[in-house]
């Protein structure tokens, strides 16, 4: 029997979208979702998200240090309106020195958005965050931006995505011309032709003429070669390209593709409503009560990172929690399934931007974040009803390495504080040298910027200064067999062994080629790029 409840949550469900974007810096992240904003009626003028990031980094010190390096660590949740639709755009960070926290992302976003620089294509840091997507077979979208200036031609970025990603491609819109002569798209769905006009600086919506293929006023609007263009590349992929399929879309072997240019604002709107229709809507997820369907009448959901002193004044943490099932209301009074403490979540936040808002209600799909008095972990399940936990959240290789030294041994105390909380909240993994004479712990992460973060909390919440002394190595594999297996093998040429936090073996290598070199010479031995779930 459905109750009033299940139907009440079954409908916020079915018009809820969620996802983060996907990119390499500089392929247009922070331009597609001013425009997306722009588009969903959240913002009146491109620019105004932007704007108001500056004036909230001026009020908080720890701000301060993106500000510095002009980076942005945190990241926000977006939400807005469209066509009905409940938007929920879990932002991740998109500095180079990316962290952990962007691979965690995506371990509570429903859909991804691949976004490409046209004239470069795939480029490293979408490659590894798309291995993240593939692992959860997550629907992934393509936007190709930057049409308006020279670029590769299409046809070569859809190959270059089938071949490198292993991902079938389905244009759904499809380029006029490119650069100086990038007029529009032609929209396969309603076979249309949509010519766009430039904007100052697109902060507004662009104007649109929409024709049909056969139209005869196309010959006003458009320049016969690239008409004739335009038909030719159409028939190719009529006669070549795969056909749409929602069922490859959804389990993320099918990328729908679109062309566009996030700053002339060219395509943004017809993406925008392709990917509502297409997009998966808030799912089950696995917990040791079985698959868990969003309808479920009871509120539930997990931590997926965690954040610090996003507000100097206040010097608290937030918790982000993804709901996944039942209705999340204010002052509820939850489970805590690692401690089994009881919790009342009376300060719940939504953010948009970096500015906070109090919510009353969330439904499956959205992010929540709770003031977290030190309960909260990644990966941490709350729950009413009957106690459940969720999957977990995994470590993400690190590839970066270095033993933390404590220089004033008066400070023993602070600086063991300091790293155990920090590696609980996630900020940076921990790992020891096998040699027992070597005590100091090894900080590993995915990117520079999380040491940075460490030895600035440090000093800064635990009074610990700190000395960094970088390891030489890129890559590490955990030892799937622990340690029995690892015995088995002997000595390993080319790779250190250490063991994370919870003693389990991990080999680290210089480069890819060490390693793969120790897999080939020791073929009994399963390594493994992320660690299993510690539950
Ligand atoms: P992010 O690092 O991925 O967030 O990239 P940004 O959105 O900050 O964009 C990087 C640069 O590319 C900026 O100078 C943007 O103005 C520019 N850019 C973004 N989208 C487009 C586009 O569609 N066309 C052109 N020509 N430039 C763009």
């Amino acid at each position: 029997m459905t109750t009033e409840i299940q139907t009440e949550i079954q409908a916020e469900v079915e018009r809820r979208r969620n996802f983060a974007i996907i990119s390499h810096p500089d392929a247009g992240k922070t331009t597609l979702t001013e425009k997306l904003l722009l588009y969903g009626g959240a913002i009146h003028e491109a620019g105004a998200v932007k704007v108001r990031k500056a004036q909230r980094h001026a009020t908080s010190d720890w701000m301060a240090m993106e500000q510095q390096r002009g980076i942005s660590i945190t990241s926000t949740v977006l939400q807005f309106e469209y066509n009905n639709c409940q938007i929920n755009l879990l932002d991740t960070p998109g500095h180079q020195d990316f962290s952990e926290d962007t691979y965690r992302t995506l371990a509570a976003a429903d859909n991804a958005v691949m976004l490409e620089d046209a004239a470069k294509g795939l480029e490293p840091q979408t490659r590894k965050l798309f291995e993240v997507c593939k692992m959860r077979s997550l629907p992934i979208f393509t936007f190709i931006n930057k049409m308006d200036r020279p670029g590769r031609e299409p046809l070569e970025l859809l190959d270059e995505i089938e071949k490198e990603l292993g991902l079938k491609t389905y244009p759904v819109n499809w380029p006029i011309g490119m650069g100086d002569r990038f007029k529009g798209v032609y929209d396969r769905r309603k076979k249309q032709i949509h010519l766009f006009e430039r904007s100052a600086h697109g902060s507004r919506e662009a104007l649109d003429t929409v024709l049909d293929l056969g139209d005869p006023r196309i010959e006003e609007f458009l320049d016969q070669d690239l008409y004739y263009q335009l038909k030719e590349e159409l028939e190719l992929l009529e006669e070549v390209g795969s056909e749409l399929n929602f069922d490859e879309i959804h389990s993320g072997k099918m990328t729908p593709v679109f062309f566009g240019s996030a700053m002339t604002n060219f395509g943004v709107k017809l993406f925008l409503d392709s990917f509502l229709d297409y997009a998966l809507k808030p799912g089950s997820h696995l917990s040791t009560l079985g698959d868990m369907p969003p309808e479920y009448h009871e509120f539930t959901g997990f931590v997926f990172k965690l954040q610090a002193n996003m507000d100097a004044k206040h010097r608290d943490r937030v918790a982000f929690v993804r709901v996944c099932t039942g209705k999340f209301e204010k002052d509820m009074t939850v489970n805590h399934a690692r401690t089994g403490k009881v919790i009342r979540l009376s300060r719940p936040q939504k953010l948009f931007a970096q500015e906070r808002q109090s919510i009353e209600i969330a439904y499956p799909g959205d992010v929540i974040g709770l003031n977290n008095p030190g309960v909260f972990a990644i990966g941490d399940t709350i729950y009413m009803g009957k106690k459940l936990e969720y999957e977990g959240i995994p470590c993400f290789s690190p590839e970066l390495f270095a033993y933390l030294k404590n220089p004033n041994p008066s400070k023993f105390k602070q600086f063991h504080k300091g790293v155990s909380e920090l590696r609980e909240e996630g900020a940076v993994q921990i790992m020891f040298s096998a040699d027992e004479s070597k005590r100091d712990p090894i900080l590993a992460a995915v990117g520079q910027l999380q040491f940075e973060v460490v030895q600035f909390r440090l000093q800064n919440e635990y009074g610990a200064e700190t000395l960094l002394d970088p390891l030489p190595y890129s890559v590490a594999r955990w030892v799937t067999g622990g340690w029995d297996a690892l015995n088995q093998v002997g000595r390993i040429f080319n790779a250190a062994v250490v063991k994370d936090s919870w003693n389990r073996p991990v080999l680290l290598f210089k480069n890819d080629w060490n390693c793969r070199q120790a897999e080939g010479d020791h073929p009994e031995l399963k390594l493994s790029s992320i660690a299993p779930v510690v539950s």
